[in-house]
């Protein structure tokens, strides 16, 4: 593929929402998709849509904020240029190997932004597909609501992710541990390209089929790598690079993601599938909030482990294009999943430096962010309100700030913030550009799928996405949005829904 069709077409047509769809996954291989409209659903309604997103994306938002959105984004509606299809990945789910697909979810087509840039438009929870399984194809409301608001606050967070870009109720129902109304999010991706889908790949095609899928990734995310001796090494490392850099935005945010399975790595750098995610209160480095997580996997401390673990996996889908020699290839790919834990961690010390207002660096950084980190864990202090607080200027009342350990943490921090040319409102101003004042609390977030779900009322999920879209400023309507869940009992996340 060249550089033109990458920037794809570039008239809009105004009567039809302003989509521009390009479809370059569906001219992949066909055992990569399978090609197939969504279900059509009862009575849809459009319950939440993303003004700004869609115009950014160069669509007509006040068209599509009508009937014409409703019937889009529900499915029932396709619109021109779109070639709908369900995609073909496997994962490994919890250590297993396992061929999935989009049980559940349609890829509308790709759609190119004024600006050239390309996004896939994804529906989920559009109805069965071949890859289904047992599963009823459908979403339910609430889960599809926790994704659009998580993302949305990853979004204003500056972690890279997926996006929602509407939700629609379907008029139906469907049955989980209850009943529940049946609802579609409208997902926007740099690309839905898994880890899975390699694994997909390399399980059932012969090496042509991950090499096409090797540099379809490449002309679609990172088209410099295509010059170089080896550009599937490179893609690892890239890949790596990426993830490390993710994952260490999620530790810095204290975001833990739940379901770390490889087909839920997006090859983009994306968060993708927010399932049973959530962001920790009290600082915990074991904190696990997902039901059926028994062993702790997917623990916060675990992420970074987990990741390497993942990129292992799509390592030995490109053993056979990095060098012809397998031994030569496994030496190379090692090479490079052993330079992840050095690469996470410079990410992550960065981080940590920008959240406690440093701009140089010292030798002993780590263990000053690693002194606080094990003060904030014994005085089960909030993540989140803590980095926020340092930069108050006063020491707050809470415990942890009290004793006499954190006062001596804090003045070697004092130290440190002297011995670097910025001022004091310089250090100020950039942790409160790294600390964000405000979270998707896990409380705050089923209240508002509470009120939608049993009283049709969107009001509350609507003002908590506004809040959550400015994290880092210093408003007064913050109020109760900045506080820990008041009842103190522990949170659990499900799977599956
Ligand atoms: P997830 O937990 O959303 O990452 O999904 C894991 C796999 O299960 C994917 O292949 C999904 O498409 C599939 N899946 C999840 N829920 C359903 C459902 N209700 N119906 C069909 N497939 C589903
Ligand atoms: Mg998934």
């Amino acid at each position: 593929m060249n550089k033109e069709s990458n920037s794809g077409r570039s008239n809009i047509n105004p009567a039809n929402g302003g989509f521009n769809f390009d479809n370059s996954y569906a001219r992949l291989p066909d055992s990569l998709y399978v090609r197939l409209n969504p279900v059509p659903v009862p009575s849809p309604r459009m319950v939440l849509f993303n003004h700004s997103l869609a115009q950014d994306l160069g669509l007509d938002a006040e068209q599509l904020k009508k009937n014409l959105g409703t019937a889009v984004f529900s499915g029932n509606l396709i619109p021109e240029g779109a070639e709908p299809l369900a995609m073909s990945y496997a994962g490994h789910q919890f250590g297993h190997f396992t061929v999935l697909g989009d049980g559940r979810a349609i890829l509308l087509g790709e759609q190119i932004t004024p600006e050239g840039k390309r996004f896939d438009i994804q529906l989920k929870g559009s109805g069965q597909t071949p890859f289904s399984r047992r599963g009823d194809g459908r979403a339910a409301l609430g889960p599809m609501l926790r994704e659009y608001i998580i993302s949305e606050a990853m979004h204003a967070l500056g972690i890279p992710t997926t996006r929602g870009l509407a939700a629609v109720t379907t008029g139906g129902e469907v049955q989980r541990q209850t009943v529940l109304p049946g609802a579609i999010l409208t997902r926007v991706a740099s690309s839905h390209i898994r880890v899975g889908t390699f694994e997909y790949a390399a399980a059932h095609g012969d090496t042509s089929e991950i090499r096409t899928l090797a540099d379809y990734t490449i002309w679609r995310h990172y088209p410099e790598l295509k010059s170089s001796d080896n550009p599937y090494l490179l893609l690892l490392d890239t890949v790596i690079e990426n993830q490390a850099l993710l994952v260490a935005g999620w530790q810095n945010i204290g975001f833990i993601h739940g379901v770390m399975n490889t087909d839920n790595m997006a090859l983009s750098g994306e968060t993708i599938d927010y399932g049973p995610c959530a962001f920790m209160d009290v600082y915990d480095p074991a904190a696990v909030f997902s039901s059926i997580d028994h062993q702790g996997r997917y623990a916060y401390s675990n992420q970074p482990r987990i990741c390497q673990w993942n990129l292992a996996r799509f390592a030995e889908t490109l053993l056979p294009l990095i060098h012809e020699k397998q031994e030569k290839a496994i030496t190379l790919a090692t090479q490079s999943l052993e330079s992840f834990p050095r690469i996470f961690q410079d990410f992550w010390l960065a981080g940590m430096r920008e959240k406690l207002g440093l701009f140089n660096t010292e030798e002993n950084d780590l263990r000053l962010a690693t002194d606080l980190l094990d003060l904030m864990h014994k005085n089960g202090a909030d993540f989140t309100n803590t980095f926020r607080k340092l930069s108050s200027g006063t020491l707050p009342e809470d415990q942890l700030f009290q004793g006499q350990n954190f006062l001596e943490w804090h003045d070697s921090w004092q130290n440190r913030l002297s011995r670097q040319p910025q001022s004091v409102d310089e250090s100020r101003l950039l942790m409160n550009r790294r600390n964000p004042a405000v979270i998707p609390r896990n409380h705050l977030v089923e209240d508002a799928l509470e009120n939608a779900e049993a009283h049709g009322d969107y009001s509350v999920t609507s003002r908590l996405i506004r809040v959550l879209s400015r994290p880092y400023e210093h408003l007064t309507e913050y109020g109760e949005y900045r506080l820990p869940d008041p009842s103190g009992r522990p949170y659990q996340t499900f799977c599956g829904t």
